[in-house]
């Protein structure tokens, strides 16, 4: 048996024998220091011994159990019959804290509840009633917490009834800040009414999202918006994807091609971007889309600059901006207007390389929490366990 275990059992406590392969049975009597409750008096007398069948930790796969002999003692000082608080076991608990603590731990790392029944022989409901009030132990270690300087915001899918998450992402110090259910200003008016420290956030990174935009500058007042790097370009493949179709429908329906475009060009094998000029050679008009598309990815991918570095990058922007408007393409214009309303956004991107990666990351991972719980409806629950797994 490792040695901690023994001495867990060891501490104040007697071992008469070990026996059983599993479960193991450890037949113990608590022998530690014993005090009155109410007047700490320690003139007692031994009233009654009865023995208690306690569930212990596992000892690799073996289960154990603790038949435990207690004492039952009278206060000859105040008169009161009490047992005695014993290290490791809590009142009227059938199991010890280091049984809890496998289960918890267990369940933390995904098994499911289903399988720890199946393991330890304890129901659903007790696991998920102990997970709960591990994780409500946990989160009190957050609740003082302070805005981060560095704010990722993201809307996360929750449920069909209830809608969309907004996840509040501290982008420094890579946790989740916290989740809200919502995610227009009504519905998160009341949580970011009542934020600590929110005067304190220097910049937040949003997608192309007006809604949030309007949110952050209400709410955030001192904080600079960034634009998520991913969402832009994203939206300007998406651009450039529609214009393409509406210059010729045919070859966007081509599947090869459509992943040859899709790429940077410095990334094509030298047979890939021969075919694609092969393409772009015989219409012109689409080989002038992409390299606008080219250029503007190059563009919007540049990063580390400073505010003095990124004033031609801006004239640039607004070069392309006016370019796309007057390109006759319905397409470009919807996106030169996108643009057009984000270059402050976007101007920024260039400056802080902080993006929403972390935020969508960590989407993935709630994402599994949900699973591994069959999805949620309390959100309650589900932000408990946000805020202690990825806080
Ligand atoms: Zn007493």
């Amino acid at each position: 048996m490792p040695k901690r275990k023994i001495e867990f059992i060891g501490k104040g406590f007697n071992i008469h024998s070990v026996s059983g392969h599993d479960p193991i049975i450890i037949k113990a009597e608590y022998v530690g220091p014993v005090a009155c409750p109410d007047c700490n008096s320690k003139q007692l007398r031994v009233k009654d011994r009865i023995e208690r069948l306690i569930r212990h930790e596992s000892f690799g796969r073996q289960k154990s159990w603790i038949r435990l002999i207690v004492r039952k003692y009278h206060c000859l000082a105040c008169n009161r019959y009490f047992r005695p608080r014993m290290p490791g076991i809590l009142p009227y608990k059938r199991s010890t804290e280091y049984f809890r603590r496998e289960v918890c731990l267990n369940h933390r790392d995904g098994i499911s509840q289903a399988q720890i029944r199946r393991n330890c022989r304890i129901g659903t409901a007790t696991v998920e009633r102990w997970f709960h009030d591990h994780l409500e132990l946990k989160e009190r270690m957050f609740s003082g917490r302070k805005c981060s300087e560095v704010l990722g915001i993201d809307e996360h899918f929750f449920s069909k009834r209830k809608g969309y998450v907004t996840t509040f992402c501290d982008l420094k110090k890579h946790r989740v800040f916290e989740p809200a259910m919502g995610r227009t200003h009504d519905a998160l008016e009341p949580f970011l009414r009542g934020l600590k420290g929110r005067e304190r956030v220097k910049v937040v990174c949003i997608d192309l999202s007006s809604s949030y935009r309007a949110i952050v500058r209400k709410f955030f007042p001192n904080a600079r918006i960034v634009s998520d790097r991913f969402h832009v370009i994203r939206t300007v493949l998406q651009h450039f994807l529609a214009g393409w179709k509406q210059l010729d429908p045919e070859g966007r329906r081509n599947r090869g091609l459509l992943s040859l475009v899709r790429r940077h060009a410095d990334k094509l094998r030298p047979d890939q971007k021969e075919r694609l000029d092969r393409y772009l050679d015989a219409h012109p008009a689409i080989s002038e889309l992409y390299q606008a598309k080219e250029s503007l990815c190059r563009l919007l991918n540049i990063k580390h600059r400073t505010k003095k570095q990124s004033q031609p990058l801006i004239r640039r922007l607004l070069n392309w901006i006016w370019k796309l408007r007057y390109s006759g393409l319905p397409a470009m214009e919807t996106l030169a207007s996108t643009l057009e309303n984000w270059s402050a956004e976007i101007a920024c991107m260039w400056r802080f390389t902080k993006n929403n990666g972390i935020t969508e990351g960590f989407h993935t991972k709630m994402e599994v929490i949900q699973r591994r719980a069959y999805g949620f409806k309390n959100f309650a629950n589900y932000r408990l366990r946000v805020i202690v797994l990825c806080g």
